[in-house]
Formats: C-alpha cells, structure tokens, sequence
C-alpha cells in the first residue's frame, strides 16, 4: 500500500531535497510566528499574526480568506478574533487536504530561562511560547504544502492551510465557527491534518470527551463560635468528596477503553476536582468567623468514546441525589459549564493510512496511534463539520506543550514537513 500511495509525487527524492533545503527558511518562519505573542486568553496579536501567513500565502499563489468570528467570546474591539483560510487549487479536480494549525498559546507562565517570545535557536531546537503548541507544526505545514506545490506542478485537487485562533479556550472564536459555516465540511474539504504536538512518529485519530460542570453545597452562615446555629456547607461538600473517594473513583478505575489514549494512565474514565470554594473571602488576609453558607466545586470529567454523556452525568447526579435522602441538610445545586464528546476518527482512513505510510517511509519505523487525552480542534470539525476524516498529527513533543522552555526540534520539524507533504500527495490524488 505504501509505495502505491506514494507514486504520485513525481520524484519524491526531488521533494525530500526541496525541504531539507528549506531547513533554515522553516526555523525563521517557526521564529517569526512565535514572535506574535498571540497568547490566550485574552486573544493578543491575532490579527498581525493571521495577516503574516496570509500575505506569505498569497505571494505563493493561494486564494487569501480572513474570517472575523464577531461576537465569540472573548471577540472585543481590542482583540479581535481573526482567523485565516489560504486555498489553492491544482490543475485539475480532486479532494481537498487542509492543513489547520491554532495560532494562540497560553500564557508563558514562570520558569522561563529565557524570552518566551524570541524565537531563540540553541543545540537543534526552536524555543518559545508556542514552539511545541503549535506553531512549529504549523510552519512546517506550510513549508510541507509550498514544497509539494513547487515540487509538483500538474498536482490535481486542492491544498489549504488555516491558522485559527482560540484553540486554548475551546475553539469557539476559530475552528468552532469556521466549522458552523461550511469551512470544516465536503465537498470544500476532504481531509485535515491538525499539526498539534503528538511526536513526530505518531498519528492521532482521536481525543477523549470532556464534562466540566460547578456543583455546590450549600448551609446556613452563622457566627463561627457557634456552628450549631449554622449548617456548613463545607461539611457537605466533604461528604460529597467522600462518596467520589468511596464509589466512584474505584469504578472510573476500571473502566478502560480500546482508544489507544497516550499516556496509558488516561486510558481509564477520569474526574479531577479542578477547584474547591467554601465559606466567605478572606478580606486583608482576616478570615471571617462565620459557618460557610455555600462551598463551590469544579469538577473535570474526561470520558472515553464508549462511555455517554448523559450516563456519566447521571452518575455524579445520583452519588449527590443519595446525599439528599441520607445526609440531614444536604443542599446542592449542579451545573453544566462545557462538554465535548469523544472523538476518534478510522485508523483505516485515508488520512490516517497515508499518514502512517509517509512516517514509515521518512522515517523507516512504523507509526504508532494514538488518541490525545484532552480535547483539540478535531471535535468541532467532527461534530460540526461532519467531516470524519481527521488527524492530528506534528512534529512537537507532547510533554512539551505549556511548559516552561517549550521547544521544537528541528530536525523533528524538517522530518514532519516530509512526512506531511508525502500524505497530502497521495490524499489529492484519492488514496484510499
Ligand atoms: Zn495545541
């Protein structure tokens, strides 16, 4: 299957030299756009940083779109949320791949031991916010892209690359609305390759689903000396946490799933408590003497693709509801903040399969599958661009990402580029 899918490239020797060529051109561009400090939230530099790719798109023959997701959240006069779609037709009809690569970062955070927004080069590697996730992957997509194109004039079908904002925070100013207004869907599209940081020998196929959702307990203030006269909510919420202990972390446990998730240890059902409130603010660092009346808690639930959603709701209902009938005074209330199905795409699809192929062809090893365990850019195009046929797959190490000292290595990057061009060869030319 893998030389077959591989012919089409006039000289796939002649592409491989084109983009070992292009070494010192993909560092500066991994660079450049790290030097946008498009970080998340608020949403900072997102325009010039569309604008560069778009303008170098355009001088290398693409057809140049900026789409304004007006009114998602976060979409200010200030920060405008500014994404960019670069098109470019071949010579004649034949499936679309798409390239889609997230321009923001998260913050730099502490631990830095140097400018998280240099672009500085040392020993092999780009270092900056965003080197690893993800704007090495996405500078190598468009190099991978502009080589195939140079290297193969008479090449049929069509090649995008976008770089969309907000991925950090959900997608809903990026992929999410590109994704509702056809951007994300056949026939304009066919396959996506998402470059996030998966490691340079692996092909993603999917992410877990996620639930987040406030839970609160709630008591009676009274004055601290005589908490009888009160009802805490904290010793509610306590009482809730036992049951989690109790009942249903032993059951996440043993719940496993056939998503070859990475790490291992995600391969199971899990539930972080992400943040615990209770009773009243401290004001200049004096706590007041008073029975919590409301304990606040956010919870974190991921869910493999055989679980359902409405199931692993009711499963936490239930552990609260049994709190209601057994314990004197149990208040609660429950609340959805954001949910995200699971999301797994074929391994026997075309974009994984030419993808596996042109890894073992670049790289002499095979490939190895994966599935993330948190959520990208791939369930909006899934659930919302009913588009199936979708990937991650880039050159940054996971581990990496929104760590201090992010980096990208660039023989990581240069290897990537390769295999990325060979699988949007053989995809425009309807491998299957
Ligand atoms: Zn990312």
């Amino acid at each position: 299957m893998a030389a077959e899918a591989h012919r089409p490239v006039a000289s796939q020797d002649e592409l491989f030299k084109l983009i070992e060529g292009r070494r010192d051109e993909l560092v500066e561009l991994t660079r450049e756009l790290i030097r946008f400090p498009t970080i998340n939230p608020p949403g900072e530099a997102y325009q010039p940083c569309a604008e560069y790719i778009g303008r170098r798109l355009k001088a290398r023959g693409f057809q140049v779109a900026y789409v304004h997701a007006v009114g998602t959240p976060g979409d200010e006069v200030r920060y405008p949320r500014i994404n960019v779609i670069a098109r470019r037709e071949g010579v004649a009809p034949g499936p679309t791949v798409h390239f889609n690569g997230h321009i923001d970062v998260v913050q730099a955070g502490g631990g830095w031991t140097m400018d998280p927004f240099a672009g500085i080069v040392k020993d092999g590697k780009v270092y900056g916010r965003g080197a690893c996730d993800m704007k090495g992957g996405l500078a190598a997509s468009i190099i991978a892209v502009e080589a195939l194109i140079d290297s193969h004039p008479k090449m049929p079908g069509a090649l995008e690359i976008s770089g969309t904002v907000d991925e950090e925070s959900g997608g809903f100013g990026g992929v999410h609305y590109l994704a509702q207004r056809g951007w994300f869907s056949a026939p304009r599209v066919d396959h996506v390759i998402i470059p996030e940081p998966l490691n340079v020998d692996r092909v993603c196929i999917g992410h877990r689903g996620v639930w987040w959702a406030q839970i609160e307990t709630r008591g009676r203030i009274a004055h601290g000396s005589m908490p009888f006269l009160g009802d805490c909510a904290i010793r509610h919420m306590h009482a809730f946490i036992e049951r989690l202990e109790r009942d249903l972390y032993p059951r996440l446990a043993t719940r496993s799933t056939e998503m070859p998730v990475v790490p291992s240890g995600a391969r199971h059902s899990t539930l972080n408590i992400n943040s615990l409130h209770g009773g009243q603010a401290e004001t200049s660092g004096y706590p007041t003497p008073c029975v919590a009346d409301s304990c606040r808690m956010v919870i974190d639930r991921r869910l493999l693709i055989e679980e359902d959603m409405e199931d692993v709701k009711d499963e936490v209902r239930q552990l609260l509801e049994q709190l209601s009938r057994e314990r004197d005074g149990f208040r609660y209330s429950i609340r959805d903040i954001f949910e995200v199905r699971p999301s797994m795409t074929d391994r026997d699809g075309p974009v994984a399969r030419s993808t596996a192929a042109a890894i073992r062809e670049v790289l002499g090893r095979d490939a190895e599958f994966v599935c993330s365990p948190g959520t990208y850019d791939q369930k909006h195009i899934d659930r919302i661009g009913k588009l199936r046929d979708c990937i991650a797959y880039g050159p940054g190490i996971l581990d990496l990402a929104h760590q201090p000292d992010e980096y990208a290595g660039i023989d990581d990057m240069v290897n990537s580029a390769k295999v990325m061009a060979l699988a949007a060869a053989a995809l425009v030319h309807g491998a299957a």
